[in-house]
């Protein structure tokens, strides 16, 4: 447990954080919306410091991140609690957890956590599973820590996060993968227990950092699926990012509250044909197809990197992620 960051104390010993755009305030002995950030004697406290639950040397392919390191692994590491409530959530175990009803977080230190992903070919440490905004301090540790050994930092992110605490994280964080969950916000008020706007705006700010970014868009039956909407959204990206900004469409399975059938696949492919008349690289994730996972040169057509579940091939690219037939750049590889 440690000291919050980003909060105010208000009378009556009751606080209100300002990690996220919901601004709990907090009684007494007392958690936020997210579980993991209690009051104690008129203080905050972020009770998942130095606690851990899931780890795993994962592809970079799994975060999903296509266009950043392709083919290596990553030291994937998760905690308990989110400041979102997502009816389709697929890691609800943690993500909806307090330390009160979790049993199996251990403890571990930031130098332990750097030292296990200091292995060869391992890139680096991933902040993924549950939602890390929630984890900051921790996070934030680790993370300069392993800057100081040369591993990059990647986080798998809602992007609801208030605007000062993102930028305090973003020296240290390498590449984002953000889920962008619908666009529009009575989805993400009703499904997600949150707003699209401030999502919009950590997107923008991630883009302006020159920090890699992949964007993921799950797309569910009957909720977010909807034509005009997606167009909208892929014109927003390319808009306000970059053509070249990385899309994951991704397919939902009934999960957590969400009973609805899985996504229809050719709702997929036609969403990915949509995708790909305003942004260069588009990819197809929780489907098995021949099409959509490999990566073509947006400028000469040539295939660069071949995708068959978690296989990854790097067929035409040089030492700097260009074209090795037109020199486009396209990836960030070793
Ligand atoms: S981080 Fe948690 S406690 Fe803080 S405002 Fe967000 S939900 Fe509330």
């Amino acid at each position: 447990m440690k000291k919050a960051e980003f909060y105010n104390k208000l009378d009556n010993k009751k606080v209100q954080c300002l990690l996220c755009p919901h601004q709990c305030i907090i009684q007494e002995n007392s958690r936020g919306i997210c579980k993991v950030r209690k009051n104690f004697d008129g203080e905050l406290f972020s009770e998942n410091f130095g606690k851990i639950c899931s780890v795993a040397f994962d592809p970079i392919e799994k975060k999903p991140l296509y266009h950043y390191f392709p083919g290596k692994i990553i030291f994937s590491v998760g905690n308990i609690g989110c400041n979102l409530n997502c009816q389709f959530c697929q890691n609800w175990q943690i993500s909806q957890s307090s330390i009160d009803d979790y049993q199996y977080l251990k403890n571990i230190s930031s130098d332990e956590i750097v030292s296990q992903a200091k292995r060869k070919n391992n890139i680096g440490i991933a902040y993924t599973y549950n939602e890390p905004i929630v984890w900051f301090e921790f996070m934030l540790e680790i993370a300069k820590q392993a800057q100081e050994k040369e591993l990059k930092n990647v986080m798998v992110t809602n992007g609801f996060i208030n605007p000062k605490p993102l930028d305090k994280l973003l020296p240290h964080i390498d590449a984002f993968s953000v889920d962008l969950k619908a666009f529009t916000n009575d989805f993400y008020k009703k499904y997600t227990f949150s707003e699209i706007e401030v999502v919009k705006k950590s997107i923008k700010k991630i883009h302006q950092s020159h920090k890699h970014l992949e964007i993921t868009n799950l797309v569910i039956t009957d909720l977010n699926d909807n034509k005009e909407n997606f167009v909208e959204m892929v014109k927003w990206i390319s808009g306000e990012t970059d053509r070249d900004t990385v899309l994951h469409i991704s397919r939902y399975y009934p999960t957590y509250k969400l009973k609805k059938p899985p996504t229809s696949v050719n709702t997929l492919i036609e969403f990915h044909e949509i995708a790909k008349q305003y942004l260069d690289y588009v990819y197809l994730g929780n489907v098995n197809l021949d099409s959509g996972n490999d990566t073509i040169c947006s400028n000469c057509g040539k295939t660069l990197i071949k995708r068959k579940g978690y296989y990854v091939k790097v067929i035409a690219l040089d030492k700097k992620g260009c074209c090795d037939n037109c020199g486009n750049r396209v990836v960030k590889v070793l």
